[in-house]
């Protein structure tokens, strides 16, 4: 196996802490790229990885990507993930929970934990049994935190508006056409909000169903998953998957816009090149997707109410701007251009 130091996701991360619990099974990875803003902040993922290394360049590339997405969201947070390796049959016991939270406690808060891709909210409030530093709980009456779909798909939707204007010079959605893939929490949340501001909504989803029965409620068309990315559209907004914009798939993308909510949508950094030499705007992933990083953050940090989670999340579109300025000015594309910037703030450039 190669070295973590020689992995090519390896960026001077401050710590990488591999996790055993013998008595419950548990293997793990904590991941801390770093904490010049504050605490390191980033979910855990439970996952079955056929190779150890695959597991560590995961623990490596998404908390670099959360001290991105923390930065540029303007939160007093770093970047940290958590891994958990799965069986093959996905097993998940109580003990191992346990013993995950006292691993997060004994970092004594450079790392706080939260949701990801295979825990649940109830693991969220296991994990708080053992520790304080996680967030994602339920929220008070009034305060930030809980689910952070909704609030993931208010930003998108903001971002979306913000990306037509800037492409197409038009102020409101009535009549833009938006084509979603994949309508769960946040493509769902997005499709709502968009179809309630007037826009005309195509989206598919893998589970037919959800798809059909959202489309009845807002007046959508569907379409299946294969044929989602090739509808002539005035936005394209990735809401299931990552690594879906590919040299291939780019160059059958018939929108000028890429806005959506989907984790690391770029499969390579020169897809994003690819997009801008098409003369598609696009808007990154880790900027437009952070309401719900902010809605968790301000639920841990504290003094975070819903009117606070709202009023940091209105300001994404300015973000965006401020990214397509960026790229406008220096002809890099606008990844790149929040990657240099984010790496600005956390004083790694
Ligand atoms: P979700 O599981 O609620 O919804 C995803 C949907 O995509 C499901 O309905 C699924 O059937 C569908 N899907 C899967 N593969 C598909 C395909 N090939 N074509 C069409 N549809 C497909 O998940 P979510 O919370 O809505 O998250 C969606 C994306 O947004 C993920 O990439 C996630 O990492 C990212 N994200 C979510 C949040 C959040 O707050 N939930 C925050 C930031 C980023």
């Amino acid at each position: 196996m190669t070295s973590p130091w020689d992995l090519p996701d390896f960026d001077d991360h401050e710590a990488l802490h591999l996790v055993r619990d013998s008595a419950s099974g548990l293997t793990a990875i904590i991941a801390i790229h770093s904490t010049h803003l504050g605490p390191a902040g980033g979910g855990t993922r439970f996952w079955h990885y056929a190779e150890r290394e695959a597991a560590i360049t995961d623990a490596l590339r998404l908390s670099r990507g959360m001290s991105y997405k923390n930065a540029m969201a303007g939160l007093a947070m770093g970047g940290g993930k958590a891994v958990i390796l799965s069986d093959a049959k996905g097993t998940k016991t109580p003990e191992m929970i346990a013993a995950f939270a006292r691993e997060v406690d004994s970092l004594g808060g450079r790392y706080v934990t939260a949701q990801d891709v295979g825990m649940s909210a109830e693991d969220m409030i296991a994990i708080s049994k053992g520790t304080r530093f996680v967030s994602g709980l339920p929220p008070k009456e009034g305060g930030a935190g809980g689910d952070p779909g909704p609030t993931t798909a208010k930003g998108v939707f903001l971002g979306v508006k913000a990306a037509v204007k800037r492409a197409l010079g038009k102020d409101e959605l009535a009549g833009v056409h938006i084509a979603i893939q994949g309508v769960g929490s946040v493509g769902g949340g997005l499709a709502r909000h968009a179809a309630a501001a007037g826009a005309r909504i195509t989206l598919a989803d893998k589970n037919g169903d959800h798809a059909r029965a959202l489309a009845a409620e807002i007046g959508a068309q569907v379409v299946s998953a294969d044929e989602i990315m090739t509808v002539e559209a005035d936005v394209f907004s990735p809401c299931a998957l990552g690594a879906i914009l590919t040299e291939q798939s780019i160059a059958a993308l018939r929108v000028p816009v890429v806005a959506g909510g989907a984790n690391n949508q770029l499969a390579t950094p020169e897809d994003g090149d690819r997009l801008q030499a098409r003369g598609i705007l696009y808007a990154p992933d880790y900027v437009i997707n952070a309401g719900g990083i902010i809605n968790v953050a301000l639920e841990y940090l504290g003094g975070g109410d819903r009117a606070a989670v709202e009023a940091s999340v209105a300001q994404i579109p300015g973000r965006l701007n401020a990214i397509w300025d960026g790229s406008a000015q220096t002809g890099q594309n606008p990844a790149r251009v929040a990657d240099a910037m984010a790496q600005k703030l956390i004083c790694r450039s």
